[in-house]
């Protein structure tokens, strides 16, 4: 009988090697690893890329834990880690590329992912095409003889279009173009990246990995074909982590999946609340068919999560202002993936610098959720004030009007 995958993670990087017969890997910490015999330090240095302890830089067993526990809840064949997630994605990307080729980007990518592809992929003469994240079919007219990376993001930042990846994926090998996928929605939970086509799955593991917005840390799971070049080139680029964040990081992978479902049960109430209410224009959350792309979050994913978005249908920022200075139970802040609610805003005019082609010119403000373990009455209790915050405004705007 197979496992169910919810067992793995429990089970997933625990191998006695790095246990050392306890629940949790002791946090190893080291630079210098020291050889007995020339024969002990040879073997080491053979088997450097190995998960053999060789110098602190190749990581230690706590590393190597978590390296384990990222492949096997993700799948492909290694898992190279890096400082933050925005690391990943850079290092991922320089770790492929040279001068002269081009690089296929979603427009719906986390905002650095842009800045970078803006200011050094160009300042090394790596030419970016932004794609329209339901592009589907159409990403053939965009290939070129020097594109050398498909990179997907689904759902996309802020906006939260699904994307269309074995699609996308398949036309992608047809030229042998490398497949990335910001996987950090999906979280190695929702969505599996390498049954889908991806060649490397990157995660800010500072969301829901860790979970607890106390630490920053980026996971790039690549295939076979890809995982040696990956490791090599991140390694000679000297990303390395914290063996105390590696820990943090392996601990989260314990109660993923149980966070995410109640993370999910307690967003979709949320916004399906949003849904009746009158100041909505509509509501951007996957698992609704006001998503777009939800037809592929139905097909491919297997649960959702604790973030999303919904467009008012004014974009008076005055009163945007009033509702979010008021609130009890959302803070404001960056980053999401914890068990606390967060709210932020974006009003049109930010998508004219977000968006090269994918501009949703909103007539309202957007408004991105991320629902956290409160108990949901409260949660809706704190968006109702703040509505009836927001309504003093707009009604006082247009008695003056
Ligand atoms: C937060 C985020 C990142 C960047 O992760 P950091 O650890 O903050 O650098 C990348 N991609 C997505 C989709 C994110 O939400």
């Amino acid at each position: 009988m197979s496992e169910s995958p919810k067992t793995k993670f429990v089970t997933a990087g625990r191998d006695k090697k790095w246990t050392n017969g306890v629940v949790n890997p002791p946090v190893q910490r080291a630079s210098t690893i020291v050889f007995d015999t020339v024969a002990e330090k040879q073997q080491a240095t053979i088997n450097r890329a190995n998960k053999t302890l060789f110098y602190g830089r190749r990581g230690t067993n706590t590393h190597f834990a978590f390296q384990d526990a990222m492949t096997e809840i993700e799948g492909g064949a290694g898992c190279a880690l890096y400082p933050c997630g925005t690391a990943a994605i850079s290092n991922a990307i320089l770790s492929f590329v040279e001068t002269g080729d081009h690089i296929l980007m979603v427009d719906t990518c986390y905002e650095p992912t842009r800045d970078f592809c803006d200011t050094i992929m160009k300042k090394m003469g790596v030419e970016t095409t932004y794609y329209n994240p339901t592009i589907g079919d159409g990403i053939r007219e965009l290939i070129k003889p020097n594109t050398k990376i498909l990179f997907l993001e689904s759902p996309g930042s802020i906006t939260m279009e699904v994307q269309d990846v074995p699609t996308l994926s398949k036309i992608a090998h047809e030229q042998d173009i490398i497949v990335m996928l910001d996987n950090t929605w999906g979280a190695g939970v929702n969505f599996s990246p390498f049954d889908f086509g991806v060649d490397i799955s990157i995660q800010a593991a500072t969301k829901y990995i860790v979970g607890h917005s106390d630490v920053m840390l980026g996971t790039a799971v690549a295939s076979e074909k890809y995982w040696p070049p990956l490791r090599e080139q991140s390694y000679l680029m000297g990303q390395c982590v914290s063996p105390d964040d590696a820990y943090l990081g392996l601990r989260g992978i314990r109660t993923l999946d149980v966070r995410l479902r109640q993370h999910a049960e307690n967003s979709l109430k949320v916004a399906k609340w949003l849904q009746s209410r009158p100041e909505v224009d509509h509501v951007r959350h996957p698992a609704l068919e006001t998503c777009p792309g939800h037809e592929f979050f139905e097909r491919d994913f297997t649960g959702g999560n604790g973030l999303f978005s919904f467009v008012l249908k004014s974009s008076y920022s005055k009163a945007t202002t009033a509702l979010l200075d008021g609130m009890k139970h959302f803070s404001m802040g960056y980053s999401w993936g914890g068990f606390e609610s967060l709210i932020l805003a974006n009003e049109p005019k930010s998508f004219n610098s977000l968006r090269t082609v994918a501009n949703p010119n909103f007539e309202g403000t957007l408004i991105r959720l991320h629902i956290g373990l409160e108990d949901t009455d409260d949660l809706i209790a704190d968006l109702e004030a703040g509505f009836a915050r927001y309504n003093a405004l707009i009604l006082e705007k247009e008695a003056t009007a």
